[in-house]
């Protein structure tokens, strides 16, 4: 079991289940030349996935092509199941700064064939998640800035405004299929940017002031 870490909090919460959403930006899904969907589209990361401020990024030695993306994360703190759109952010913790890191190759792959991208998705070091921010610090999670930069470079930068679906609609739809529990981590999905990273590369994204991660990239041995 692994727990979160926590600015300012000092209960131990360990990591449940992994929840992500594809194309929640408009912006992304026209550079993936797909469009985005009317119901939230679910995939799912093992919680093995998860990786801390300033830990490594494996590179896999089955893939040659990692990308990253920058995600807003929202923990939940209260479980739950058929979780009304007014009683959802009832049920959130807080909200970290996540990366969704994505084997691209692989996952193109696996979308030309029709099959799932549990493997694209799912290598250990693919969720590095920053320490997490209790919900009352953020007074509108549909209104943060969210940035990523490879070496100092900026790559992604948006705000979760942009993103089409609430964080009520999406606790919502998932809790139509799956019950939440506390520890369960959602990643909101990745605006646009997205690109390659390799070995020596020093990735920092953030949430404004708000929280910040910094991870690098090794490969496999
Ligand atoms: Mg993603």
């Amino acid at each position: 079991m692994t727990n979160y870490v926590f600015q300012n909090y000092d209960e131990k919460v360990s990591i449940g289940k992994i929840i992500c959403l594809a194309r929640t930006y408009q912006k992304h899904a026209q550079e993936m030349n797909t469009s985005v969907t009317d119901d939230p589209l679910l995939f799912l990361k093992p919680e093995s996935s998860v990786i801390f401020n300033n830990e490594s990024i494996i590179i896999p030695k089955m893939s040659s092509c990692l990308h990253h993306e920058v995600e807003l994360g929202v923990v939940i703190g209260k479980k739950g199941k058929h979780i009304t759109q007014n009683s959802a952010m009832s049920h959130v913790l807080g909200y970290v700064i996540a990366l969704d890191i994505t084997a691209r190759d692989i996952q193109s792959v696996a979308k030309k064939n029709g099959w799932p991208w549990s493997i694209a998705k799912g290598f250990d070091t693919f969720a590095p998640i920053s320490d997490v921010v209790l919900k009352e610090e953020i007074s509108n999670p549909l209104d943060l800035d969210l940035e990523l930069k490879v070496n100092g470079v900026i790559k992604q930068r948006s705000n979760t405004k942009f993103m089409i679906f609430s964080i009520e609609r999406i606790i919502e739809f998932i809790s139509e299929v799956m019950t939440l529990k506390r520890g369960d981590l959602i990643l909101t999905g990745t605006p646009e940017g997205v690109g390659k990273i390799v070995e020596g590369d020093v990735i920092e994204a953030n949430l404004r002031t708000i929280c910040s991660l910094k991870v690098d990239v090794k490969k496999e041995k």
